[in-house]
């Protein structure tokens, strides 16, 4: 440190190229996504884009690492979501939770878990292409934001709203896609699992192939 450093340090001040460098290198890529899942939060509890903002209880934008290299994508919320505002709780969630367990992860923990429509559908009906049409940008920024090494689509909304496809479930099962890039793999919805539970077999292939998946990535 020069002397002139010295005394502008018991000034507390900085040297003014100091404090000219911080100025113009601008905020840090952690800092602009922060801002940016800030607004995000804000954006979507306040989203009026399509009809089903009137019979909300509240929204759900996902819950977990937000820095992850696991992202699960859902349908979208249903009775128990609505009201708690928090995906996947309830006895769906409770089973992809025993799923993620069996696989060694945990909610929250490198996972992100979120759905592709942000509020529920009357009667826990099918969601419309133009709600999807909708809602879709903000899964898009998160995934953006949340950069994860692999996404699970799980159930036919997903897995068909993310690779714009009209194929069913299981033909798009056991094989790696990309969206934006980034592996995608595709699996049952527990919801659908708690009704079919013949197909949990398959859907425990399907986490272990994403093990793997994600194990050589
Ligand atoms: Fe907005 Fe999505 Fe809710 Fe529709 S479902 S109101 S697009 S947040």
């Amino acid at each position: 440190m020069t002397r002139r450093e010295e005394l502008l340090a018991e000034m507390g001040l900085a040297p003014i190229w100091r404090l000219r460098k911080r100025t113009a290198s601008g905020p840090t890529a952690e800092q602009r996504a922060e801002r940016q899942w800030i607004e995000i939060k804000q954006a979507v509890p306040a989203c009026t884009a399509c009809g089903l903002h009137k019979t909300r209880t509240q929204t759900v934008l996902g819950v977990g690492d937000e820095n992850a290299d696991w992202l699960l994508v859902g349908e979208a919320p249903g009775a128990e979501e609505d009201r708690l505002g928090e995906p996947f709780v309830g006895q769906a969630g409770k089973l992809l939770d025993n799923m993620l367990a069996a696989i060694g992860l945990k909610r929250g923990d490198n996972v992100y878990i979120a759905n592709v429509l942000k509020c529920r559908p009357p009667g826990n009906r099918n969601p419309e292409p133009n709600e999807v049409a909708k809602c879709t940008p903000f899964l898009k920024q998160q995934i953006e934001l949340i950069r994860p090494k692999l996404i699970v689509a799980m159930g036919r909304f997903a897995a068909q709203t993310l690779l714009a496809t009209d194929a069913t479930i299981s033909s798009l099962r056991g094989r790696v896609y990309r969206y934006e890039g980034v592996p995608l793999i595709v699996t049952y919805h527990p919801a659908y699992l708690l009704r079919n539970l013949p197909d949990k077999a398959k859907a425990w292939a399907d986490l272990v192939f994403a093990k793997k998946t994600m194990q050589a990535l």
